[in-house]
């Protein structure tokens, strides 16, 4: 079954309103040529508006960084995924590891907001991804699967065909420490035979895994060219249109 590859950007909290615009711009000037694979950039949330309609009938689609699982209320600094969906979001990044470790989310707000995107239509990409100490204790696959348990609760087939999910071990986000090709498409591969003991085949045949953890241009092709490697989610790597570009092309 051939996946088109996925390469989202994620810009955590860089590229505030001004900057994020004529970022946008470059990117859609860099990318044009070499659409080969699917391509999202998540801005911060206020930056949204302004990437939106840089990226307007270009196919590079804009998602939020995070979202809140109510559809409105109560809840001082949040957005609701009927927010994002009506500022333009197609797809929404959710159980990010800086979240989870940050800002205390768990499995069960992850589940929330999963459900919450799917709601509204956007495509949650939803993270997973073990720490260090857990890698070396040999958990790996162990907290990955229990993360998808919670992650996924309550997801049915029809739903599952909307998810991306992006593997993404902790020790290696933003450390320049890559997972080597053979430790991710093991991990891939884990991941997709547990889907395979929950869902029908085909649904999970179509399902993209994205890898995440310091890909660049210098490693993206040997990553990407992994058979369980569907696209990657970039963070530092997707802050100039050049490097970002680079990885795309990757992709083909
Ligand atoms: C990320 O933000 O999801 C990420 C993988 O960051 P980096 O590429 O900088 O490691």
């Amino acid at each position: 079954m051939s996946r088109r590859k996925l390469i989202a950007g994620n810009w955590k909290m860089h590229m505030g309103p001004g900057e994020a615009g004529p970022l946008a711009q470059a990117i859609k000037k860099a990318v044009m040529d070499v659409m080969v694979a699917d391509v999202t950039v998540a801005p911060p949330y206020l930056s949204i508006p302004e990437v939106v309609a840089a990226l307007r009938h270009t196919g590079i689609q804009v998602a939020a960084q995070n979202l809140h699982w109510e559809s409105s209320g109560a809840y001082t600094g949040e957005l609701s995924s009927e927010m994002i969906a009506a500022a333009g979001c197609t797809q929404v990044i959710i159980g990010h590891s800086e979240r989870r470790q940050y800002f205390g989310e768990t499995d069960q707000t992850v589940n929330k907001k999963v459900h919450a995107a799917l709601r509204v239509g956007l495509a949650p990409i939803l993270c997973v991804g073990e720490t260090l100490a857990q890698r070396e204790s040999g958990a790996e696959v162990a907290v990955v699967e229990s993360q998808l348990e919670g992650g996924l609760a309550g997801i049915h087939e029809d739903d599952l065909q909307r998810i991306v999910l992006a593997y993404e071990p902790v020790w290696a986000i933003g450390t320049g420490k890559t997972a080597s090709s053979d430790q991710a498409q093991a991990m891939h591969g884990a991941i997709r035979s547990w889907l395979r003991g929950r869902y029908a085949g085909g649904v999970v045949s179509s399902l993209r895994i994205l890898y995440g953890g310091s890909v660049g241009p210098a490693n993206a092709a040997l990553l990407l060219s992994q058979p369980d490697i569907d696209g990657a989610l970039v963070g530092g790597a997707a802050l100039k249109a050049d490097s970002f570009a680079r990885i795309v092309e990757a992709a083909g």
